[in-house]
């Protein structure tokens, strides 16, 4: 047993009855001390968070690391997703493992020092000598001490058959089931303390076939894993379903077998009242990705009829080519501004974006455990300062977190372990990273 640590009256925090602070004990929230009281536990070393404002820590749950290479680029800009993709499959069928290290290690760097504990990806290109890049990912997790959840995504219908990637990018169905598996096997943990979790994950009605998405969904349920992909994410998908399947997109995954609460969806822009309703009763939860969507202009994620028909919505930034940052504290206040202008201020508050991109996107990911501050849940934190000169002048230091556009965690805690201190990731070399990811994308 570990000596617990006392993270002492911060200046705000996103728990109720716990303004004294929480005690920290191998790994977990032990203790949440109510206002003016003491740990029960009289050892604790005391970390003096006075000038800390405590959230639980982020959870993004839709990005694609390796898209950090392609930001901006010119070939891309001021696309939609069909013709942002086209311009971009080419320079990505190009990608090296090193390339995909550096990647990775950059995204995850941002989401860290954005106050994010837990990240998934969503890896589907696998040109040739690129095998590994799912397990390149979480080595890169696991010396940066984040969690993630990656999801082994897959291509196997390229423009040879109808679909849109172009054949160098896609594997065929076996060798994609087959490392499937390899990856459940060797990398899948289970329990509430999980680092590393797998999901298996094919990309999108329009770049895998049918028998693909199907027999996805049976490997995942064999293992008791999770599934993802992109749906509904522009009216162009809504017409390649209708052309290729005769049907639309929800119906589509439907008949692959994919309504079920195994499943999260990645944006969930073009659905109307009957399809929500028959989501939330199968229980399929939906990533909204504000900044990505309105890049592309796929248009908005109807986030508060989505929850009243019952359907749980967690944040994700999306990949690095359409979003350009992977910073998540930002897409917290994306999501606020985008679903307040549609809906007012009656229903959308600063509370329900942090909701979103804490205990909604734990639900995404089937991690009920964690994204809040509760006794007995694993010791993910960020805490904020908010002494900036954005902050000066803040009454409310929650509603200043997102309505004053914090985008900096101080201190980033996953398991009880301080992973970001005084605002930098310890022993990680930031400017030699920025340099390795410069070379990589220039040589791309
Ligand atoms: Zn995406």
């Amino acid at each position: 047993m570990s000596s617990p640590v006392w993270i002492r009256e911060p200046l705000g925090i996103l728990a109720d009855n716990a303004a004294g602070g929480v005690v920290i004990r191998d790994g977990r929230i032990e203790e949440l001390i109510p206002s003016g009281g003491h740990p029960a536990a009289r050892d604790a070393a005391v970390f003096d968070a006075s000038a800390h404002v405590v959230l639980p820590g982020l959870i993004n749950t839709h990005h694609h690391f390796y898209q950090t290479l392609t930001r901006a680029t010119p070939a891309s800009l001021d696309q939609p997703l069909f013709g942002w993709l086209t311009a971009l499959y080419p320079v990505w069928a190009r990608l090296t493992p090193e390339a995909l290290d550096a990647a990775a290690t950059v995204a995850l760097a941002e989401l860290l020092m954005s106050g994010c504990t837990t990240t998934t990806d969503h890896h589907y290109v696998f040109p040739p000598g690129l095998d590994q890049a799912i397990d390149i990912e979480i080595a890169a997790a696991q010396k940066l001490g984040i969690r993630v959840t990656v999801t082994r995504g897959s291509m196997n219908l390229s423009q040879r058959d109808g679909g849109l990637p172009p054949d160098s990018v896609v594997q065929d169905e076996d060798t994609i089931l087959a490392d499937s598996e390899r990856l459940i096997a060797r990398y899948n943990q289970s329990g509430p303390d999980a680092m590393v979790q797998v999901a298996l994950a094919p990309c999108s009605p329009f770049s895998v076939t049918t028998s693909l998405m199907r027999s996805s969904a049976e490997l995942a349920a064999r293992h008791g894993v999770r599934l993802h992909t992109h749906l509904a994410e522009t009216a162009d998908e809504d017409r390649f379903c209708q052309d290729m399947y005769g049907c639309r997109p929800l119906d589509y995954l439907e008949q692959c077998g994919w309504l079920h609460d195994n499943v999260w969806l990645a944006h969930g822009v073009h659905f109307d009242a009957a399809v929500m309703t028959r989501m939330a009763r199968a229980g399929v939860a939906v990533t909204h990705c504000p900044c990505s969507n309105q890049i592309l202009g796929s248009g908005h994620c109807p986030v508060c009829d989505l929850e009243q028909a019952g359907v749980h919505v967690g944040l994700g930034v999306d990949g690095s080519a359409s979003n350009n940052a992977s910073n998540l504290m930002q897409e917290v206040r994306a999501a606020f501004l985008l679903q307040r202008g549609r809906y007012g201020v009656e229903r959308v508050s600063h509370l329900d974006a942090l909701r979103w991109a804490t205990t909604g996107s734990a639900a995404c990911i089937g991690r009920p455990e964690l994204g809040r501050i509760a006794a007995g849940a694993p010791a993910d934190l960020a805490l904020f300062r908010v002494d900036e000169l954005r902050f000066s002048g803040a009454g409310d230091p929650l509603a200043a977190l997102v309505l004053c556009g914090a985008h900096h965690a101080d201190r980033v805690m996953v398991g009880g372990r301080w992973v970001v201190e005084d605002g930098a990731i310890p022993g990680l070399d930031l400017s030699g990273l920025i340099r390795r990811h410069t070379a990589a994308s220039k040589a791309l």
